[in-house]
């Protein structure tokens, strides 16, 4: 005992610890309460009496817990180090080959512990006012069951049915920022989350159906994409070099300028017209008449789709300016027939058109010149090419080189078309209108017009009795008339028909 006395000033525990001597008692001792609680007091003398508190002993238990915690995160940087040097060896080992052998099992950190700190910022986040956290609310709900062991939250809840109307907007309108976010706890009511899910409806059924304008609009305009793809063609074959803008947009068709270019042997303008006749029926509906009944076309009509009826159209025109141009009559020269697109020549230079006669302020002399010019086709159309007009005025005749040049003939039809006298009756109103207005003293009325014209000696000044003369004529005709239909449909089955569309 004066040993470990004379040796507690001595012996100096390099951590600073006293050593305390073990004291020796009996298992009853040991197990007896009061023991316990006696040295419990020895140990722990700050617990019993606050006034003898020792504050170096405090400290150098703390200065000792540091320690443990040091030398740990010492442990664990060499573990890491180990850790990073054994990837670079398994890098190492198992090279670009696709097989590889994890060295994993000789880890010393555990990949828990070894977790990136970035990672671990997810979980940092305050994630209690996150909108999607939507199944457990923190909050205490404002409405619901409230009351004992009623303390339920229910979808009802308004916090909860806020957030959820929040995220369910990203279902219906995704295009709708909501401006919700990680940081936002955005709530929609249930009348704002209504209302702008019908506004959001709207919205999507009225730009569906600007869409479906657009695209109806680049129909109406005949340039739809199959259309394009043809023109697109054309360029691309070398017939045309370039497609320029649109000269004109009718009710039947579109034109548009294009340079030529070199095809084969063809000898294609330097300057051409694009016809399209537009894909959509409506106003061809109208002018079913001038086909159907042209014998011509009459047999093929009744057997295309509509489709098809239409580059019947622009065969109709190709035919008729070709007759045309045979007979010496000013009109646009074909270059070549696609399906609904017809190319000719331009009427007009540098890219400017020749007027409309109703627009290029002619002088009475040029006025009268144009008259006689126009009197002259009208008998070359009826008499060498067989044909009337159909829609011959002042809009479909152009000014051009002090000469007047016809164009747009797709509805023209021969003189024994069931109603082929009436539209020359018609045709022969607007020009002799036209040129009397203009001034032309010499211009000759309907009447005289149509018997010059048509050769014919219909004797009335009344329109009525005239028409009616007429409608005798085509009765007169339509024997005749049914001969030729017949004879065109025995051709059509023994040749085909007349210069097909290599692409019908
Ligand atoms: P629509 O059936 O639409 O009236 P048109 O054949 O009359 O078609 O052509 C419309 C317009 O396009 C004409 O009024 C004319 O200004 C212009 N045009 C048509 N063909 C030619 C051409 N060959 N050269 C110059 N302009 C033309
Ligand atoms: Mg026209």
């Amino acid at each position: 005992m004066d040993q470990v006395s004379a040796g507690q000033g001595e012996i100096k525990n390099p951590w600073g610890k006293v050593n305390v001597p073990a004291t020796t008692s009996s298992l009853t001792d040991v197990m007896s309460e009061q023991l316990a609680k006696q040295l419990h007091e020895e140990f722990n003398p700050s617990t019993t009496c606050n006034d003898d508190l020792d504050v170096a002993s405090f400290q150098q238990d703390a200065d000792t817990d540091s320690d443990l915690m040091l030398a740990q995160m010492l442990q664990m940087e060499f573990d890491r180090e180990f850790d990073t040097q054994l990837r670079r060896e398994e890098k190492k080992f198992n090279g670009e080959s696709k097989v590889s052998i994890s060295f994993e099992n000789y880890r010393m950190v555990h990949p828990f512990e070894d977790s990136d700190s970035s990672d671990d910022e997810v979980d940092w986040q305050d994630t209690r006012h996150d909108p999607y956290r939507l199944e457990k609310p923190t909050t205490t709900p404002k409405k619901g069951f409230v009351g004992k062991g009623k303390n339920i939250t229910t979808k009802h809840d308004e916090e909860v049915c806020g957030r959820k109307n929040t995220a369910r907007m990203d279902n219906f309108a995704p295009e709708v920022h909501v401006g919700d976010g990680i940081s936002m706890d955005l709530k929609l009511s249930n009348q704002v989350y209504n209302h702008l899910k019908r506004h959001c409806q709207a919205e999507q059924k009225r730009s569906a159906r600007l869409h479906e304008k657009k695209e109806h609009s680049t129909a109406e305009q005949a340039v739809d994409s199959k259309t394009r793809l043809l023109m697109y063609k054309m360029v691309n074959a070398g017939i045309l070099e370039n497609i320029n803008g649109c000269i004109s947009t009718g009710k039947e068709s579109v034109v548009f300028h294009a340079d030529g270019g070199s095809f084969e042997e063809m000898q294609i303008p330097k300057e051409c017209v694009l016809k399209v006749f537009k894909t959509t029926l409506n106003e061809f509906r109208n002018r079913d008449k001038y086909i159907k009944d042209d014998y011509r076309f009459k047999e093929r009509y009744s057997k295309l789709n509509p489709r098809k009826i239409i580059h019947l159209w622009a065969e109709k025109e190709m035919h008729n300016l070709a007759r045309m141009k045979k007979a010496g009559v000013h009109c646009p020269e074909v270059v070549i027939l696609k399906k609904h697109i017809l190319v000719m020549s331009f009427i007009g230079q540098n890219h400017v058109p020749a007027p409309k006669i109703k627009d290029a302020m002619l002088t009475s002399e040029d006025m009268k010149k144009a008259y006689y010019q126009v009197l002259q086709m009208m008998q070359q159309l009826f008499k060498q090419c067989n044909l009337v007009h159909a829609d011959l005025s002042e809009y479909n005749m152009l000014w051009h080189e002090g000469k007047v040049w016809l164009i747009d003939v797709s509805q023209s039809v021969e003189p024994t078309h069931p109603h082929g006298l009436e539209f020359l009756f018609r045709d022969c109103r607007n020009v002799s209108t036209f040129f009397q207005k203009a001034g032309v003293t010499e211009a000759m009325d309907v009447y005289d017009l149509f018997n010059t014209v048509s050769g014919l000696k219909i004797s009335s000044d009344n329109e009525a009795d005239f028409l009616a003369q007429i409608h005798e004529l085509e009765k007169i005709n339509e024997d005749h008339v049914q001969k030729r239909i017949k004879q065109a449909c025995a051709d059509i089955c023994e040749n085909g028909p007349p210069l097909l569309n290599e692409d019908d």
